[in-house]
């Protein structure tokens, strides 16, 4: 099955019981951003660019709590900012599933494996030794994080178990030489790497979540899924990146690129999601197969955004996860006040020029399990979607190239700082915990200095 088969049950049943009670909106699964501080400053990411100027406020424990079942959605994607930021992450991934909700984390990768190692010193008795050993026979943590896992935890503080209702959601965009470059930092990938490795090693739940770009080779895609099927994770999300205002104006004033240059049109949307069908049958993608044809241009699926709300610091965010025309306090306010005849392409009739490009799956993802532009044999689609045995892992993938950019001194900075000549001997992980402050460099405040300056050197020293 491509889910545990009680989270499968769960959502129809949530779907049905809307069904029968003719709910003409209801949630299916809650954005929760608690905060939108990162310690990434990704290329094309509107999030901490819209919300730059409240990056330090977050939302309470409560009012995160309090968001959830105030519109019931059976899954909860808590994301951000990087939610492992969040101070009470383990208070709210614990509250969610007191609760009964699907927990998926979206995590940028880099603080994972701090928090499995808090896992690990909750839960620690000599019987854990055998694991540890095996953690540090793969390198996956070090001596001293054993040392400090023996010790045990002393904050009574709740701490991130694996569940099969729990997923870490990992940001990829591509193998380590892109995905640097789309993160904008070096060593990201192969962090990612390490921490997914170490997630299935402890039995938890790991999907990856990837945005494609015009720029984003279909190819290198395919091999992406590859590798990381290899590592046996347990599905991978896909959606197409989105010009959305926030983000749009930072490719053009950061990086002085035209936003056609980065974001998709629907046609080229379409051309790059053109196997994605092809995909879903060998690896387990986790869009629905009626979305998957929505994406490779064979239906048209009506905006379903109310579905897959937002709710951040500022409060019900609306129409969308892309755009604001508002925010609200309550999420029946939402649903009651927008105008959702306004938004989203009917029939290729544009209702909003924003909405023109978007085919992203919190739009419409959620129409296909809702069963919106119904055609005939849908249903049977979705019942062997949900119930088909997954694909099997692809181990060949193993022979994948993943590691082409920084780990073998490739990285996006390497043109940077051979022109300065300040390179270093040898690639070094800047995430390695044990390099620095263990915080994963500059947390919090979306620091690009280091690249910024460097390429503002190499642009001088190409005048000379
Ligand atoms: S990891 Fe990247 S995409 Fe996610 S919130 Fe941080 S900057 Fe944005
Ligand atoms: S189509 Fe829907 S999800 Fe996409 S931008 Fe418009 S309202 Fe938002």
């Amino acid at each position: 099955m491509r889910f545990p088969l009680a989270l499968t049950v769960k959502i129809a049943r949530h779907i049905i019981k809307h069904k029968i009670l003719r709910t003409p909106r209801f949630a299916l699964v809650l954005q929760l951003e608690p905060l939108h501080t990162c310690n990434l400053t990704c290329t094309g990411c509107g999030r901490i660019r819209e919300y730059s100027t409240s990056l330090k406020d977050m939302m309470t424990l409560e009012d995160c709590l309090g968001s959830a079942q105030e519109c019931d959605a059976p899954m909860v994607s808590i994301c951000g900012g990087e939610p492992l930021i969040y101070p009470k992450i383990e208070e709210l991934v614990t509250g969610l599933r007191d609760q009964g909700r699907i927990v998926y984390i979206c995590t940028n990768g880099v603080f994972m494996r701090k928090k499995m190692k808090d896992y690990l010193a909750g839960i620690y008795s000599p019987a854990l030794e055998p694991t540890l050993a095996k953690l540090l026979a793969e390198k996956l943590i070090l001596e001293k994080d054993a040392e400090s896992i023996r010790k045990g935890k002393q904050d009574g503080r709740p701490v991130i178990k694996p569940s099969k209702w729990i997923y870490w959601n990992v940001h990829i965009d591509g193998l380590e030489y892109t995905h640097d470059l789309i993160v904008e930092r070096e060593g990201v990938f192969q962090e990612c790497v390490a921490a997914i490795r170490m997630a299935k090693l402890l039995g938890y739940q790991v999907a990856t979540n990837a945005t494609v770009y015009k720029e984003t080779d279909v190819q290198e895609l395919e091999q992406m899924f590859q590798f990381f099927s290899s590592l046996e994770v347990d599905g991978h999300t896909i959606s197409p990146g989105y010009d959305y205002d926030a983000a749009k104006k930072d490719i053009v004033t950061r990086l002085g690129k035209k936003p056609e240059d980065f974001f998709l049109t629907r046609a080229m949307t379409r051309e790059k999601f053109a196997k994605i069908q092809e995909w879903g049958e060998r690896f387990t993608i986790f869009g629905t197969t009626v979305y998957q044809e929505f994406l490779a241009g064979k239906r048209e699926l009506t905006c379903t955004a109310w579905a897959i709300p937002t709710r951040n610091v500022k409060g019900w965010k609306a129409p969308c996860y892309l755009i604001t025309d508002g925010h609200y306090r309550r999420y029946q306010e939402m649903l009651d006040q927008v105008d959702w005849t306004k938004y989203g392409v009917v029939d290729g009739v544009v209702r909003d020029p924003r909405c023109e490009n978007c085919m992203v799956h919190c739009g419409y993802d959620p129409s296909g399990a809702l069963g919106t532009n119904y055609q005939g044999g849908d249903n049977w689609k979705m019942f062997k979607y949900n119930f088909w045995p997954r694909p099997a892992p692809y181990y060949e993938g193993r022979k994948v190239n993943a590691f082409n950019g920084f780990s073998v001194g490739k990285g996006h900075l390497a043109e940077a700082k051979a022109a300065i000549n300040c390179g270093q001997a040898e690639p070094k992980n800047m995430f390695d915990h044990h390099s620095n402050n263990g915080n994963g460099g500059s947390c919090g405040q979306g620091d690009t200095s280091q690249r910024d300056e460097l390429l503002a050197r190499v642009r001088e020293a190409k005048k000379v």
